[in-house]
């Protein structure tokens, strides 16, 4: 009989957090390190070229999942596009590099019970990740593996965009992952040398030569193995419903994302045990946090016609899209270098909130996305969210199969003050647009267009059109109280040898994109599994709560 092949880790999902995980922890060579992945690899060059960004999320390397019907807008059913290719949601997502506010790290430990996770202490993990091409002081660090740089040809609209939001009374901000978050600017980019910079280039490739590290594309994990009371491996579906082992003499590394992680933990049997013996699923932990707390970030966005060919929409035509290829092979520049939402900013819908609570973004052009409305003529989009929803959400199994798709219920809107300070948020970015630096370059506002004024107009216009901001997390979330999936250690509460460590584990959802904070979550995970950040002796009391 072939013996089942050992690893000291196995670490499942090759996305941001999982790419880091299993750079770092495969630089001891004595250390055997399996890294397990169902999407593909990351071939096709519109994954490395910046504005192959307007591809990602219409149906490319994704899973295909969409939401269950939201009850709080209208009942409509969203695509909630999630990663399955090589570097996860960093090979297909916008580039946007922030990090979220300090605040929200202090707040991860005076209000989620997460100690060590403060921003002193998860800053310098930001920095050692870092290789940015302008900034360097205390916030800021170059020589890291992931490549961040400014946009290289901003376009003049955009610029226009920066002093109509000053007109408006947004300060300036050249870095908001510097001392101060607040502001309007240049946002800066997960890109290099023109190119992207996802986990799987910054991070996993440099180690692809390192003999004790396995990358494994598989169909998929389907189970975490469970023997009394510690996970030894994980199974994996084959050929024809065949199943195959590979064993952990470690830990199982679970970096599914937020979505990934708690379904698989399901399907495994960890979660709530009323929930998974309705669907079949036998228990091997009842864990009620699993799948729970989930937050995102919902977009409203305003689209406007421009006065002529001011963003990128043009480039659809044949002539232009090789002109474009012609630019960026040249000289790696134009249209193809462009991320597509360049600038944007961070400001204050709620004037009482610790720090900004909505978040622009300036597309350069309209229908960037799936499911947005494309104009006629050029248009230029701008998404507004609020970034501290109180709406929780869950994530739970539609049937004990491993192939069906999850039930995702972001239960956006349940709590109204999400819905008023989005609609505030809505309402600050039509006035920006409407600001005189950007007359000559807009024609009028089509998306929600001028006749919607009402709150009833302005939320029906909501319901119908906003969409996912992308950022999933909280599902497995960390703490020490009940609802507390991993303790600050990224341990599972009550079984051995298995960790969480990827997007799934903030307990709150940080105030920005979630790619930077989900790579400096892989970092320090891998060096508190190293045993290179002692935390406060958190893993002790989590111990005394569960026994
Ligand atoms: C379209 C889009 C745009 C975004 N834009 C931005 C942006 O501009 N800036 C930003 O900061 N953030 C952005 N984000 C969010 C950010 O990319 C994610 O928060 C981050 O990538 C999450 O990392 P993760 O490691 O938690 O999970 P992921 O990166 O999603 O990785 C999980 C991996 O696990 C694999 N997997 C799941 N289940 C299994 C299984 N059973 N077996 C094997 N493998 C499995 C998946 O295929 C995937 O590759 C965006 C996300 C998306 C989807």
């Amino acid at each position: 009989m072939p013996s089942t092949p050992t690893y000291a880790y196995v670490i499942i999902g090759a996305g941001s957090a999982g790419c880091v995980l299993a750079h770092r922890l495969s630089e001891d060579p004595s250390v055997r390190v399996v890294l397990l992945e169902a999407g593909g690899r990351d071939r096709h060059p519109l994954f490395h070229m910046p504005a192959g960004f307007a591809r990602m999320t219409k149906g490319i390397a994704s899973w295909g999942w969409s939401t269950v019907p939201q009850k709080h807008l209208g009942g409509r059913v969203l695509r909630y596009t999630q990663a399955k290719v090589l570097g996860g949601g960093s090979s297909i997502n916008a580039q946007i590099y922030t990090r979220g506010n300090a605040g929200d790290y202090d707040a991860w430990v005076s209000e989620a019970g997460c100690p060590g996770w403060g921003y002193a202490d998860v800053l310098p993990y930001f920095k050692r990740a870092e290789d940015n091409q302008r900034f360097i002081n205390a916030y800021h660090d170059y020589g890291g593996p992931l490549g961040v740089s400014v946009p290289i040809n901003p376009l003049p609209i955009s610029e226009a965009f920066l002093r109509a939001a000053q007109e408006y009374g947004i300060p300036y901000n050249p870095d908001f992952n510097g001392e101060k978050q607040d502001g309007i600017g240049h946002y800066q980019v997960t890109v290099r040398n023109a190119r992207r910079s996802s986990a799987a280039t910054a991070y996993l490739r440099p180690a692809m030569g390192r003999k004790n590290l396995t990358v494994l594309p598989v169909s998929a994990v389907t189970r975490i193995v469970i023997e009394k009371g510690r996970a030894t491996g994980v199974e994996l579906a084959g050929q024809g419903g065949s199943l195959s082992r590979i064993q952990a003499d470690r830990e199982v590394i679970l970096s599914a994302g937020a979505i990934g992680s708690p379904r698989l933990l399901q399907l495994s049997g960890i979660g709530p045990a009323d929930h998974l013996r309705s669907v079949g699923v036998e228990v091997a932990h009842d864990l009620s946090g699993v799948g729970s707390n989930l937050q995102d970030h919902l977009d409203l966005y305003v689209i406007c016609e421009c006065t002529g060919d001011h963003t990128y929409d043009g480039y659809t035509r044949l002539d232009r899209t090789i002109w474009a290829g012609v630019q960026y092979l040249a000289f790696g520049r134009g249209p193809v270098a462009s991320t597509l939402f360049e600038t944007g900013g961070f400001w204050y819908a709620d004037k009482s909130a610790r720090s900004p609570d909505i978040q622009f973004h300036l597309g350069l052009g309209s229908g960037i996305e799936a499911g947005v409305a494309r104009l006629k003529n050029a248009g230029v989009t701008l998404n507004t969210a609020f970034l501290r929803p109180r709406s929780r959400g869950s994530v739970r199994l539609a049937s004990a199969d491993p192939a069906a798709a999850p039930l995702i219920d972001p239960n956006y809107w349940a709590d109204p003050y999400d819905r008023a300070v989005a609609l505030d948020g809505l309402r600050m970015g039509r006035e920006i647009m409407r600001q005189k630096a950007l007359q000559p370059f807009i024609l009028a506002e089509r998306l929600p267009g001028p006749a919607v004024t009402s709150e009833e107009d302005l939320t029906r216009f909501a319901h119908e059109t906003c969409k996912t901001d992308h950022h999933p997390t909280g599902t497995c979330k960390m703490g020490t109280d009940a609802m507390a999936v991993v303790a600050p250690d990224l341990k599972l509460r009550g079984i051995e040898a298995l960790r969480v460590c990827d997007a799934s584990i903030m307990p709150l959802l940080v105030s920005s994109n979630t790619n930077a904070p989900t790579i400096m979550i892989g970092e320090k995970g891998a060096d508190i599994i190293r045993g290179r950040a002692p935390l406060p002796a958190v893993s002790n009391l989590h111990q005394r709560e569960v026994a």
